[in-house]
């Protein structure tokens, strides 16, 4: 859907939500500036700024300074850009923030600092995932060439850089081999 122009009310507090624009990605933020803090993303927007390392800094600089009201996040809430009734849900696997979709036009809206809580869980995903990697290859290693544990480390410095291609295939084949 195309970004929305018209100025929109937010869908937890009603106040008029102010139009925050990132000129690189060519898009409009709505941002509950004046009421709540919340945040509203037109469909596919809010994949632009979950990640950590997105830059989000207009939003900061709307949303700096500023004292944000209490909103009850047990009303149901209506999409402010069509109308239909959000449906309120987990937003990843850990169930740690919930948002509020609109499963008609794609809009979701977060409440103040949820967006900040989805990209520190981010964060902590993809820590945890890389270092599941590095177990998951540390475990290949002891099991393909009965490297000790402990010596895994100097296993790897001991193969020039040139070959480290090798020594992936070679565990590849090992493992399709016990597959
Ligand atoms: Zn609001
Ligand atoms: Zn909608």
């Amino acid at each position: 859907m195309a970004d929305n122009l018209d100025i929109i009310n937010c869908p937890a507090c009603h106040n008029a939500m102010t139009k925050v624009h990132f000129p690189d990605l060519g898009i409009n933020i709505d941002v509950c500036t004046e009421g709540c803090g919340g945040i509203y993303f037109d469909n596919r927007e809010l994949e632009k700024f979950d990640e950590a390392q997105e830059d989000i800094t207009p939003i900061l600089k709307s949303i700096k300074d500023k004292k944000f009201e209490e909103v009850d996040t047990s009303e149901p809430r209506m999409c402010p850009v069509c109308g239909t009734k959000m449906v309120r849900h987990y937003n990843d696997i850990r169930k740690e923030v919930m948002i509020d979709e609109c499963y008609n036009c794609g809009g979701v809206f977060l409440d103040n600092r949820e967006l900040f809580k989805i990209r520190e869980a981010f964060k902590k995903v993809e820590k945890e995932g890389s270092q599941e990697a590095v177990d998951e290859f540390n475990k290949m290693l002891v099991a393909t060439f009965k490297v000790p544990e402990s010596g895994v480390i100097d296993f790897i410095k001991k193969f020039p850089k040139s070959s480290t291609m090798q020594l992936f295939e070679a565990l590849c084949t090992n493992m399709y081999k016990n597959m």
